[in-house]
């Protein structure tokens, strides 16, 4: 059965409060549709990368409904509350520092210090963003590799069966993707162009915008991923397969039956993807301590969810 219902006001709070139980929904912005989940919470936001099918963990877009809401989730500096004033609510997507202790799960900034925050024009994003009092990450709700959807029923075609709702709002006014800029360095840097131009943001802020080397979704194929992402990589070494532990390791554990270890974490106990997913941001930083060698990690099946845990922890591992 389709899951498309008008984005009238009942529908709405009925989304919100799928939401705030961790559900996704999917909802329109000026841009493309995209597919919602609580950026608080590490399962939502995990249940989005599972239903993308996505093989890695790419950053998440965190939507909010004002600059003050970004501002409680990001550092803003003077350039960015600029740009912000002059293009919020609209197609620009800033991506700035976390806020040390901020709410955000780790898993939407894909474990690093950054994130990106957008404020959507569309009413019913506006809407939805106000009734569930939650930031919402929204990638476009298209399944990985495959083009972002600009209708309720492209949607339906493509994740129906992974959403709580799909709110319809008709076509999306714009069409194309918001502008991604990085504001993380001195000079801003376009990231992914969309909807703003870099002239018009070049001309408000009255200075050079550097264009990154290599533009585009990186979800669209258009770039090997990780070379535009700074990726979070722990100090310690990372010991990936690993069936017991060496004295003075930490053990990244996985499923229910882990070697002894004294200090240890375990990415799910059940052996449930999704669970590990939405742990394993926040657990690799936690056992990256000074009182430990190294970081012993078990093997997690490359399946599903698993291939994208994977190819983040292959990545921690190599040498540096
Ligand atoms: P989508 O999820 O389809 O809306 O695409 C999000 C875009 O924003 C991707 O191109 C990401 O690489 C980019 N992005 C999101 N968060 C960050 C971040 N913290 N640093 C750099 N780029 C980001
Ligand atoms: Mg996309």
């Amino acid at each position: 059965m389709s899951k498309i219902v008008p984005a009238d006001l009942k529908h709405i709070t009925e989304a919100a409060k799928a939401l705030q139980r961790g559900e996704l929904v999917s909802f329109p912005t000026e841009t493309v549709y995209g597919l919602g989940g609580d950026a608080t919470n590490d399962r939502a936001v995990a249940a989005i990368y599972e239903a993308k099918g996505r093989p890695s963990f790419n950053p998440l877009i965190v939507h909010v409904g004002s600059l003050s809401a970004a501002a409680e989730y990001g550092d803003l500096s003077p350039a960015a509350v600029t740009l912000a004033r002059k293009f919020w609510p609209g197609p620009l997507t800033l991506v700035v520092p976390r806020r040390p202790k901020c709410r955000l799960s780790l898993l939407v900034s894909a474990g690093m210090d950054s994130v990106a925050l957008r404020v959507p024009a569309h009413p019913t994003a506006q809407a939805l963003l106000m009734l569930s009092e939650r930031p919402l990450a929204g990638p476009s709700a298209n399944p990985s590799g495959r083009i972002s959807p600009t209708t309720a029923s492209h949607v339906d075609e493509g994740l129906g069966d992974k959403v709580a709702m799909i709110l319809d709002g008709g076509p999306c006014s714009i069409g194309v993707e918001s502008t991604v800029i990085s504001l993380l360095d001195e000079t801003p840097t376009l990231l992914r162009p969309g909807g703003i131009t870099v002239e018009e943001m070049a001309a408000v802020l009255g200075r050079t915008i550097e264009v990154a080397p290599q533009v585009g979704d990186i979800e669209a194929g258009l770039h090997g991923p990780g070379r535009l992402l700074s990726h979070y990589a722990p100090d310690r070494p990372v010991r990936l397969n690993a069936a017991s532990v060496a004295p003075g390791e930490a053990l990244l554990a996985f499923g229910p039956n882990p070697p002894q270890a004294k200090i240890m974490l375990n990415l799910s106990a059940t052996g449930d993807l999704k669970e590990a997913a939405a742990n394993l941001f926040a657990m690799l930083r936690e056992l990256d301590r000074p009182d430990v060698t190294g970081i012993a990690v078990m093997p997690v099946p490359a399946e599903g969810l698993g291939i994208a845990i994977n190819d983040r922890l292959t990545r921690a591992a190599a040498p540096r």
